[in-house]
């Protein structure tokens, strides 16, 4: 089967977050269930730069008059065929794929990115003459306008189908209304029933409306977007189409994170021999100035500082860390009043406090290892990667009960300690006094090192691979395809 999956990042060329993760997880877990598998992606330096033998597959106008070379070739990191979309002006920029160096979004963002989606449906409808997707697969807002292209863009022979995996709603590519003459799309598009969103255009919203089936991240997720409270505004819309509408729980790529064998972290272990956490526990110590006590119980959040993620929650617990001799260890870039907050705690509690802000693949890593607990408390959370990180590293995830850290981490409650189910901590309110008992709950069961050890081993035991999501992918493309 033909999948051509169009997103903004792929890991590890280009990545931002979990999309990222996600995009270059899924080819090779597909092919592993006998898909063939192509990417298309906007022509970012470091994309270009991984792309072996290209070759140019087309040379178009853009609907707003831009000549789009489309070349081809394989990544060379990834072992994928891919499609990039090379326009040098649109995408060799300072700053992220989405902002430029002061964090502001690029002003022609909508180009960037409807061109994404453009050349997508282009190669639904035969761009590529020896290779047409059977089904395709498009990512979060950037590739939002691929289904609403694919509904509208003239095409011989059999109509394609396609999904739009939504991977936060609460991004959603929002653009003035003036822009919609760029994009090259006929003017009913322009409505309710399209990709209009209160006067203005919706990228996601075209995503939504027009894909031929709906996934996300979880399947809590997908029943929480379905609600006012976590629909941003697009509740209504997601009730609709409620029965095109369904979760698929994200996955960990073991190839990429496995502590047995990870490059990034110094020394090895696993759920046998786990005896080796402590030296990367010992060492991260050393090198980040804290405290050299192997019982200090250590707190890690890698993370964005935004918002979403809740952080500002740990600040106000700080000190029932502190206060038990426990230590707290963050990565993250994001709102400069957090980023400045979590610095200022650092220097004022060296020894117990290390916060590096910036993004740091190879640290990740070594904080997973080197902790006990990685701290998730987001207000809301479509999947969550790093909770399922730390259960893999044996770094327990304590988190607040929403989204995927509900379907992926069981907390050590009574009951579930008794029938060996839990794997961390789960917090229902999102206050701090529900936070702060949670901190102390974990501290309760790492003076039990019996209990904790047990915990441990739930955690790193658990089946994460991407085999399973990919099984429910398939059975998914293949009922689209029927
Ligand atoms: P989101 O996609 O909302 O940012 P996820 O938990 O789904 O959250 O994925 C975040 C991904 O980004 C994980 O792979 C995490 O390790 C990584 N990450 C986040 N912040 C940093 C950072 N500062 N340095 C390195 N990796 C980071």
């Amino acid at each position: 089967m033909n999948i051509l999956q169009v997103s903004a990042e792929i890991f590890p060329l280009l990545k931002t977050g979990g999309l990222a993760d996600i995009a270059g997880a899924l080819p090779a877990a597909l092919k592993a269930q006998g898909c063939d598998v192509r990417v298309v992606l906007p022509g970012f330096a470091s994309i270009l730069t991984d792309l072996e033998t290209p070759t140019v597959l087309a040379q178009i106008n853009a609907p707003w008059g831009d000549l789009v070379v489309v070349r081809y070739g394989r990544l060379g990191t990834l072992n994928v065929f891919a499609y990039v979309i090379d326009v040098p002006h649109l995408y060799h920029r300072n700053g992220t794929p989405y902002e430029d160096e002061h964090r502001q979004p690029h002003g022609d963002n909508h180009r960037r990115f409807a061109l994404l989606g453009w050349v997508a449906a282009q190669l639904a409808h035969g761009l590529d003459l020896y290779w047409q997707p059977q089904l395709v697969h498009s990512h979060d807002w950037h590739a939002g306008l691929t289904c609403a292209y694919m509904a509208f863009l003239p095409h011989q022979g059999q109509r394609i189908a396609n999904v739009f995996t939504v991977h936060n709603l609460s991004y959603q590519g929002i653009f003035p209304p003036s822009y919609f003459f760029d994009l090259g799309l006929p003017l009913e598009a322009f409505h309710v029933h399209g990709l209009e969103f209160h006067g203005q255009l919706s990228f996601m919203k075209a995503g939504l409306f027009y894909a031929d089936h709906i996934t996300t991240v979880s399947p809590t997720y997908a029943r929480e977007i379905q609600t006012s409270v976590q629909g941003c505004g697009l509740d209504g819309l997601l009730r609709t189409r409620s029965g095109e509408l369904s979760g698929i729980l994200n996955a960990v790529d073991n190839t990429v994170w496995d502590p047995a064998h990870d490059p990034h972290i110094s020394f090895h272990y696993d759920v046998h021999k786990p005896f080796d956490k402590a030296l990367c526990k010992a060492e991260f110590q050393k090198e980040s100035g804290l405290a050299l006590q192997a019982d200090a119980l250590m707190f890690g959040i890698v993370s964005r500082l935004t918002e979403q993620k809740g952080l500002y929650l740990v600040l106000s617990v700080l000190d029932t860390i502190l206060s038990r001799g426990g230590q707290l260890v963050v990565l993250g870039t994001g709102e400069a009043w957090l980023e400045a907050a979590f610095r200022e705690r650092a220097s004022m509690y060296p020894k117990a406090v290390s916060a590096r802000i910036g993004y740091d693949e190879a640290n990740a890593h070594r904080i997973f290892a080197a902790t006990d607990v990685t701290l998730v408390p987001s207000r809301f959370e479509p999947c969550g990667l790093t909770q399922m990180y730390g259960l893999k590293y044996g770094s327990l995830p304590l988190v607040h009960r929403v989204g995927g850290l509900a379907d992926t981490v069981v907390d050590s409650s009574l009951e579930d300690l008794a029938n060996g189910t839990a794997n961390g901590f789960v917090f229902d309110e999102f206050t701090m006094q529900s936070l702060d008992r949670a901190i102390c709950r974990a501290f309760a069961l790492y003076a039990r090192r019996y209990e904790w050890r047990r915990v441990s081993e739930c955690a790193m035991s658990q089946n994460l691979g991407w085999e399973h999501a990919a099984i429910q992918y398939k059975a998914l493309y293949q009922r689209l395809c029927t």
